[in-house]
Order: structure tokens, then sequence, then C-alpha cells
């Protein structure tokens, strides 16, 4: 017996059988129970998650004359009249597939039109579907506009389409419309496992979870990929086989990229960029891998818990969304999402990736101090540069005054005793390592407020602002830094509202100061003072300078 591609053999053949659609089902199913039959329907979606499949069931659903050849208009066909056997074999005269992508000018309309003057020849109802119908000229569109408004009782329209954006309105306005959804990754797994268990093959579950997120929401080509699968792995279905055979990199991959890229971890990243160059991996699939762990990521900070259990690749995510704040992750995402269509653009793709994944390395993270990013030393006192200058032709008669920016109060602290301490402690703490990531910046944007020594332990109470920092794991692990550094029992309790004296502010009071000498010094340079005077009209161009 010749082998049948799995796509083929496991073709829902009733409604029943759908995958994923139970939207669309249960809608045609109550229309065909109840006998209110529209005359032209339209199926929207993306390629391969059922549209001609449910096309076929519905022309079954209208034709079937039952086992007994007694039966009527059902939800149910029943699979083994002539109609049903005929549809499913694609030999029934009264259902006419025709592929708009191929047959689109006004001819193949007119003809098709031709055929819909003569009653059906076996069946209740003659069946035209037109498949990819955006794709038909707009004349042919005009031609069918008529028929499809005013059919003859017997004939039944079904449009389908991957991009109803580009349907005439007209046409749109005259069919009851579906959208056929893509089909979630783990619906597309389980249906996976249900067909191998089928057919007696072997497999492992996280090979099907592969397949399932490669499948791109189309059932047809999550079983087309299987029966590849199952040729690679000589009847085998296994996670390292179907990565072998698809390019795509196994996510443990993408997570030792991402905590190179989170911490900033230069060597590290190169390491591993050149495994992944050794091993010969994609690196377009190397980003959309990390891509897929930002996304879950992201889930995990905003819905804690929603992941799935079961999923070993949630493990990783969590432990990054416990790692890297939210606007962080964000960050990322962007950058390796946007940095795909980069690595075409070099002639080693390796190169291109590595650029990718060094630009988080520009941007400091969130709430880190500055004596980690570089020294602060105003332009102006660096001899012999000159100062930032820009000449501009006139007319400006006089001199333009420059705008200081509005600049942060210095912190006040109800008790400066312990603001001093608490920047001293956190300094100290980020200088030496201690803390990172998320630890880091709810140490750097909280304020000591108190230290009640009532409890046991201590009570060190920190009043931060920002909720996502207002967690008690991260405050457990701040305290644990603390009492490894400090060598005394402490405990925190976070309290919400604007500290009265954080390390943050402290360092945009710095900022500040430090942007107020650079412009102080620039305009009091004689140099400036003696090349403002001898071009007319010329000005410093305000907030171009900055403190190196
Ligand atoms: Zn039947």
């Amino acid at each position: 017996m010749p082998y049948v591609v799995l796509a083929r053999k496991y073709r829902p053949r009733s409604f029943t059988e759908m995958v994923g659609q139970p939207h669309v089902v249960q809608a045609l199913g109550n229309a065909l129970e109840q006998q209110r039959l529209h005359h032209a329907y339209l199926f929207t979606g993306t390629r391969g998650i059922g549209k001609t499949t449910i096309s076929r069931i519905l022309a079954k659903s209208l034709n079937c004359t039952g086992a007994d050849g007694q039966g009527g208009i059902t939800a149910q066909p029943c699979g083994v009249c002539p109609a049903c056997t005929a549809i499913d074999a694609d030999r029934y005269v009264d259902y006419i597939e025709l592929d708009a992508a191929s047959n689109r000018s006004i001819d193949e309309i007119r003809e098709l039109i031709e055929r819909a003057a003569y009653k059906p020849s076996v069946g209740r109802f003659k069946v035209f579907m037109i498949d990819e119908a955006h794709q038909l000229t707009k004349d042919a569109f005009n031609a069918l506009l008529k028929t499809l408004e005013e059919p003859p009782e017997y004939l039944k329209f079904v449009l389908a389409t991957t991009d109803p954006e580009k349907m005439l309105p007209t046409v749109l306005s005259r069919c009851l419309q579906f959208n056929l959804r893509p089909m979630a990754p783990e619906t597309v797994q389980e249906h996976l496992a249900h067909v191998l268990q089928a057919e007696g093959v072997p497999f492992e579950p996280a090979a099907l979870r592969v397949l399932g997120r490669a499948a791109r929401g189309s059932m047809r080509d999550a079983l087309s990929l299987t029966d590849q699968a199952i040729a690679y792995g000589a009847g085998r279905v296994d996670e390292a086989v179907v990565r072998g055979m698809l390019g795509s990199v196994d996510r443990s991959h993408a997570a030792a990229l991402l905590e190179a890229v989170t911490q900033r971890d230069g060597v590290a990243l190169l390491a591993h960029v050149d495994g992944l160059r050794q091993a010969g991996l994609s690196a377009a699939a190397t980003l959309e891998a990390m891509a897929g762990v930002l996304q879950q990521a992201a889930v995990e900070q905003a819905v804690p818990g929603a992941l799935d259990e079961a999923d070993p690749e949630t493990v990783t995510a969590r432990t990054l969304a416990s790692q890297v704040a939210a606007d962080e992750l964000q960050l990322f995402y962007s950058i390796v999402l946007h940095g795909r269509p980069e690595l075409a653009l070099m002639s080693d793709e390796y190169g291109a990736l590595t650029m990718v994944l060094l630009r988080p390395f520009a941007f400091p993270p969130v709430g880190a101090p500055a004596l980690v990013a570089r020294p602060a030393r105003p332009q102006a006192l660096r001899a012999p540069a000159p100062p930032t200058l820009v000449v501009k032709p006139p007319p400006a008669a006089t001199p333009t005054p420059v705008a200081h920016a509005a600049e942060p109060a210095p912190p006040r602290s109800s008790d400066p005793a312990l603001g001093e301490r608490w920047n001293a402690l956190v300094t100290g703490l980020v200088q030496a390592g201690s803390v990172s990531a998320l630890t880091r910046e709810l140490a750097w944007q909280s304020g000591l407020e108190a230290i009640d020594h009532s409890s046991a332990p201590p009570t060190w109470r920190l009043r931060v602002e920002r909720e996502t920092l207002r967690t008690q794991p991260l405050a457990d692990r701040l305290a644990a830094a603390l009492v490894d550094t400090l060598g005394t029992p402490l405990q925190i309790t976070l309290e919400a509202g604007l500290p009265s004296d954080s390390p943050a502010q402290r360092e945009a009071a710095a900022r500040a100061r430090r942007q107020r000498e650079a412009e102080l010094s620039v305009h009091n340079d004689p140099l400036v003072s003696e090349l403002l005077a001898q071009f007319p009209g010329a000005q410093l161009v305000p907030g171009s300078i900055k403190p190196l």
C-alpha cells in the first residue's frame, strides 16, 4: 500500500475532527442544525489552517444522504454515503474547487458562472469553492458579483483567502465571514502526539514542542514537517534530529547567550558565538530562539505563573524574568528582533550576530551608577580640547543665552546619618558586584527610611517608588547581600513612595552638578568669549555641552 502523507491521512473529515477552530465549527454546526444557510461564506486565515478542509466538510454536510440513504442536511456528515465518499476522494461533480492563484482571469470566472446555471447533477447543492480569492482580477470579481449576490437556491459559494484586505468591499459584504485562527504551538503539539501515537511512531515530547513552534500556526505544515522528521530519524521523532533538520537552535544556547548579554559579559558572549559557529548553528535561528525566551520572560513578569509548567524552557524564562527589569527586557527583545535583517548585510553572519548582541552593552543597565560607566570630568577642563562651539550665520544680533536644564534638587533625608550610610553601603555592594540586575536596581532606587531595632533581627525599612521593585524575593536577596557585607543579621521591609534620599537621587543630583560645572567652565573660557566676540551671531548651542 503506498504511503499516504500525514497531512492527507489525518485531514479532518468532519467538524468534530477539526482541531483549533472551535468558534467556526460551532457557528457552522448551529447554522446547519437549524437550516439557517447563507449563500456565500468567506474563510480567512493564514495558509494550512483548514480553510479548504472546512469547505469540504461543509459541502458534505449540505449533500450527505446518510448511511441509509435517507439523511438530510446535517452538521455530522456520515462519511460513508456516496456524496461524502466522493467529496473525500476529490471526485464529486457538484463540488468544484477553483484556485484563483492560477485561474484568476475573467474567462475562468465566466465558465464557472455558466456552470452555475445548471442544477446539481447528483446532490442537493452545488458548492463552488474559490481558494485564494483575493487573487482574482478586478474584472473577474465584477463578473462574479451578480451571481454572488443572487445565486440560484441550489448554489453555495465558499471563498477562501489569506489576505482579506485585498478583497473588494462589495464581495466582502455579500459573504458570511469566518476568521480561522493560527493554531497555538501547544494545540499543534497535542495533535502531533495523537497522530504519532496512532501511527505507532516513538517520539520525544520536546521534539513535538520544536515542531509545534516551527509550524507557525499551520497544522498542515506541522504534519509535513513531522513526515520529514520521521524520515530523518529513521522512524523516530527525536528532539536532536528535529533541531538538526530545522536548523533550529537549542534554547539552552539562547539562554547562555542571554545571560552573557544581560550580565554584559563580553568574554562569555564571544565564546558562545564562537561555539555556535563551530557547531554550524544558524545565527538567524539563534536570534529567533533568544526572542522566544525573552517573550516568555516578559509574559512571566506581566502575569506570573502564566507559563506552561510542563515546558522545560519555562525555568529559563522565569530565571531571566527575575533577573532583568521589564524595560531592559523590552530593549533586549527589540534588539534581537530587529537584528535579524542585519545578518544578511554582512558576509560573516556570526560577525553580524556578535555586533547585534554587543548592542545592549552600549546601554548601561537601568539604575547603574556612573562609576561603572565612565569617569566624569567637565570637557572644558580637558586642555587643550576646544569647547563645543557651533558657528551659525547671522542675523541673530546678540548671542542667545544658554538654557540651563532643570536640575533635580539634591535629596533631603529625614535622617542624614542614614542617607549617607545607605549610599555608601549600596555603592560598596555595587562596586563589589554583590548585587546584580533587579536587586541592584532595588538598592539603587530605594532610600533607607528607618532601622527598627525592636524586632529581631532588626528591620530595615526601605522606601521605593517603582512597584515592580517592591517584591519580597528582591528584598530578601538584598537583605542577604547586606548581611554578608555587614556580618550582622537584618531583615528588610519595603514601603511604597518617593524615598527621601536614595543613591539614584544622589546620582541624578551629581550628574546635574557636573553638567552645571561643565557649562560654567565653557562660558567662562576666554577662548570661547573671544570666538563669540569675533563672530557676531555665533551662539553656544543649548544642550551641546556635555561633561565627560
Ligand atoms: Zn454522508
